[in-house]
C-alpha cells in the first residue's frame, strides 16, 4: 500500500541524523530472553503517520521488532471494542508506582490489577479476550492477529521463538496469573490466558507498522486506512489516550509526561508508540534500554521531535 510522504519527513531525517553518532553507547537490550539479547542495539528507527494518512519514516523504520508492551494498547482496544465499560470491573486505571511485574500490590488489593498496562493488567485483559472469543467459537490469539493485520493493512503474525521463551522463562507473569485466578478474578484456565499474553508480546512488527496500526489514536477512533468501520469510539480513544499518558511507560511516567507530553506505550522489545491526538501517531525503535525499561534513544528521539514541531497535548 502506498501512501503520500508527510512534511514531517525532513523533521525525522534530522532526528536520525542527530541521534546515529550515539548509537551503541549507553543502555542495555532486555537480556531476560535469547532472542532479545540477540539484537544489535546500534538500530534506531522512526515512523509516523498523520489523521489525513501521510507516512514518513527514517533509518531502521522498515525492521520487525518484538513490540512486547507495546502489544497491550492493541489488547486493551481489542477488549474496549468488546465489552465497554464493563471491562473495569476487573481492572483500575491508576499509575502503579511498583515495577511493572510486582505481585505485592496485587495481594494488597484483592487481585485487582491497578492498570492494563502493567503485566497483571494486561494478563487480566488476555483472559477477558480468551472469554469474549470463546462465547463465539473463536480464539483471542486470532482476534488479535486480526485486528493488528485490519489496522496495518498487512499481514502481522507471533514470532514463535519469542513466544516459546517467554512461556519457558515467564515464571513471574506464571505466578501473577495463577495469584489472580486465586483471587476469583480470571475466569479462564491460566495456560491459556497466558498462551495468549505471551503470545500478545511476540507480535513483530516494524515502526512503519506500529505508526499505522496506532493512527486510530489520532482520529478520534476512525480506522486508520479507510476510517471504517471505527476502530473505537471518540471517548473511549480518548480514554486509552489518557491511561497511556498515565501508565504507558512503566514507572517514568510522570518524568515523560514532563519532558515529552505525549501519549506514550513502551516495551522492553525497544519500541515506543506516542500519539499527537488529532495530528499524528509516531512510532520510535531502538533496542538498548534506560533504566526504567524504556528505549534510551527513542525517548531522546520523541523528546527531539516535539522540540523541533512543537506538537505535545500541553
Ligand atoms: N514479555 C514481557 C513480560 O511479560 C513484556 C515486558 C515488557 O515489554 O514490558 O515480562
Amino acid at each position: 500500500m502506498s501512501s503520500k510522504t508527510s512534511k514531517f519527513q525532513p523533521v525525522l531525517d534530522e532526528i536520525v541524523a542527530t541521534l546515529r553518532p550515539q548509537l551503541g553507547q549507553g543502555g542495555k537490550v532486555a537480556s531476560y530472553i535469547p532472542a532479545l539479547a540477540r539484537v544489535d542495539a546500534r538500530q534506531f528507527g522512526i515512523a509516523l503517520r498523520t489523521c489525513e494518512g501521510e507516512e514518513a519514516g527514517a533509518g531502521d523504520f522498515e525492521t520487525p521488532f518484538s513490540i512486547q508492551s507495546v502489544s497491550k494498547l492493541f489488547t486493551l482496544t481489542l477488549a474496549m471494542q468488546r465489552m465497554g465499560d464493563a471491562l473495569w470491573e476487573r481492572i483500575g486505571r491508576e499509575p502503579s508506582g511498583n515495577p511493572f511485574n510486582s505481585l505485592v500490590q496485587l495481594e494488597n488489593e484483592q487481585g485487582k490489577p491497578r492498570n492494563p498496562f502493567i503485566n497483571a493488567g494486561a494478563i487480566a485483559v488476555a483472559d477477558r479476550l480468551v472469554s469474549q472469543a470463546r462465547a463465539s467459537g473463536g480464539s483471542a490469539k486470532t482476534d488479535i492477529l486480526a485486528l493488528m493485520s485490519s489496522l496495518c493493512g498487512e499481514p502481522i503474525a507471533f514470532d514463535d521463538e519469542v513466544a516459546r521463551s517467554e512461556a519457558d522463562t515467564g515464571f513471574r507473569n506464571i505466578a501473577l496469573a495463577n495469584f489472580m485466578k486465586s483471587f476469583g478474578k480470571i475466569d479462564n484456565d491460566v495456560e491459556t490466558v497466558l498462551d495468549t499474553y505471551f503470545n500478545q508480546c511476540a507480535l513483530r512488527m516494524s515502526c512503519r507498522q506500529l505508526a499505522r496500526a496506532a493512527a486510530f489514536l489520532c482520529r478520534d477512533g476512525a480506522h486508520p486506512i479507510d476510517g471504517e468501520p471505527e476502530v473505537t469510539g471518540e471517548r473511549q480513544t480518548r480514554r486509552i489516550n489518557a491511561l497511556m499518558l498515565t501508565c504507558g511507560t512503566y514507572d517514568a511516567a510522570g518524568d515523560v509526561a514532563f519532558s515529552i507530553g505525549l501519549p506514550c506505550k513502551s516495551g522492553v522489545g525497544g519500541g515506543i508508540v506516542a500519539v499527537v491526538p488529532d495530528r499524528l501517531t509516531l512510532c520510535v525503535w531502538s533496542p538498548a534500554l534506560d533504566a526504567t525499561g524504556n528505549s534510551l534513544l527513542g525517548m531522546k528521539a520523541l523528546e527531539l521531535f516535539v522540540t523541533r514541531t512543537g506538537l505535545s497535548v500541553f
